[in-house]
């Protein structure tokens, strides 16, 4: 019984943990597999909704560019003017036969500049589209788009040259056949592949949801430019990077509006939502870190927020169906549903002990690191050794009783919890 038990709890780690560790890869991961299921599907399209297909992705690019602007999401904004201006040029002068040469000149400076702009998007900072960085991206966009034009149709045997040396179709038969199986000139292949390689690391390590999407968006294109001869593939594909845009930007605001900043916990917000739908049988959880107050004014306020993190994430592993908010300042709220009180102790007693057992170790506000993460205070490099320790109280929701009664029976218990010497629970 036990060691099926040991085994549950082990596979349950291990899927929670693959869980968290997906789920930035989510919108990226369903971008590229709907894309390249839905393909073979186009052909089979009635005319009238290909003509609807044929305009989806504008409509779509328009309303994430408004929104990525509105709601200061840049980066997103920006991929999408990428992908409009992209998606326009294809439809727009890649229509014509691609063995002339100018439209093959087109074509393989869109299918390095189109991907390589994604790339340049992914490393800038988060600002508003209108704004100096934004207006520094329309400069380069409108700087590789003329140069094409007047290079192309300016200089002399430019295309001629261009295609004989650079379009080299690396698993084609033959640079003059064009039905190859992969139409990508041999310099953009390289040269995405090389910047693929980067960007799948750098998203391995950072694992945030907007990288991700801006790394599948770049592939997506990719594969537009490669499979250049296949039904709708410009239209479809740019449609569902559209709408992976919109959907990350959506799920980006709802972070912004529900989730702290500081300890990556949902915060009040989110906790009075959850509240107006968790039935009649809970117990809300008040955690209060002790004697903080103190500790900011012997070690100073950015170690403070150090603490904070460390004690939310510890929080955050609370097992037994608890949930983790930051309800404000240094105090933190759990959620257990369809939980007795008596039923949540040990769990929080568990919480209480690993942290009062965690070793914080404090170094010199110099030896302080300039990238904050969960375990910056864990280093060999620090000098001091302290220890923190959490108060708790907890409530369970009696007949009748409101949310906000039982938070307040919460709040009581955590205050004779302060009163019987902190590091303890109340019930
Ligand atoms: P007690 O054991 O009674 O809870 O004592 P306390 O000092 O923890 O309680 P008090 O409510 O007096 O102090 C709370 C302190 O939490 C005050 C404030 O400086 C600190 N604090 C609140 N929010 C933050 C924050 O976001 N970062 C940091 N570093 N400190 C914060
Ligand atoms: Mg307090
Ligand atoms: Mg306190």
């Amino acid at each position: 019984m036990q060691a099926t038990l040991s085994f549950l709890s082990t596979f349950y780690q291990l899927g929670h943990s693959f869980w968290s560790a997906s789920r930035p890869w989510l919108i990226a991961v369903c971008l590229l597999v709907t894309a390249v299921l839905l393909l073979p599907a186009t052909g089979q399209l009635e005319n009238s909704h290909q003509v609807l297909l044929k305009y989806l992705p504008y409509g779509l690019s328009i309303i994430v560019i408004l929104l990525g602007q509105q709601f200061v999401q840049g980066r997103i904004a920006m991929a999408a003017v990428n992908l409009l201006i992209g998606y326009s040029i294809i439809q727009l002068h890649l229509q014509a036969p691609l063995n002339q040469d100018n439209t093959r000149a087109y074509f393989t400076l869109l299918s390095f500049y189109w991907p390589l702009n994604f790339f340049i998007i992914y490393w800038l900072p988060e600002r508003k589209l209108i704004s100096p960085l934004g207006c520094l991206l329309a400069a380069v966009i409108s700087l590789q788009i003329a140069s094409t034009y007047i290079f192309v149709h300016y200089v002399p045997d430019y295309a001629q040259t261009l295609n004989q040396y650079l379009a080299l179709y690396p698993f084609g038969q033959d640079p003059e056949d064009f039905m190859g199986n992969w139409h990508l000139p041999l310099a953009s292949t390289l040269t995405l592949l090389i910047i693929s390689l980067v960007l799948l690391t750098h998203t391995l390590i950072k694992r945030d949801r907007s990288h991700c999407v801006l790394f599948a968006s770049m592939i997506a294109c990719t594969l537009i430019c490669a499979s250049f001869d296949s039904n709708s593939i410009s239209s479809l594909f740019s449609s569902l990077i559209a709408c992976a845009l919109l959907v990350t930007l959506l799920f980006n605001s709802h972070d912004l509006a529900f989730l702290d900043e500081l300890t990556g916990l949902p915060g009040r917000r989110a906790l009075m939502n959850e509240l107006k739908h968790c039935g009649k049988h809970y117990c809300i959880v008040m955690a209060d870190i002790d004697f903080f107050k103190k500790f900011n004014d012997t070690h100073g306020h950015d170690t403070g927020d150090d603490v904070l993190r460390v004690v939310a994430q510890e929080l955050a592993k609370v097992r037994g169906g608890g949930t983790a908010f930051r309800y404000g300042g240094e105090e933190f709220t759990l959620l257990f549903k369809r939980k007795h009180a008596e039923e949540a102790e040990p769990f929080i007693e568990r919480i209480r002990q690993d942290i009062a057992d965690y070793p914080l170790i404090i170094r010199d506000q110099e030896n302080r690191p300039k990238i904050k993460n969960k375990r910056s205070l864990k280093s060999k490099a620090s000098t001091t050794q302290v220890q923190v320790t959490v108060s708790f109280g907890i409530a369970q929701r009696q007949a009748e009783q409101r949310p906000e009664d039982v938070m307040k029976s919460a709040d009581q218990a955590l205050y004779r919890a302060k009163e019987q010497g902190r590091n303890c629970i109340a019930v």
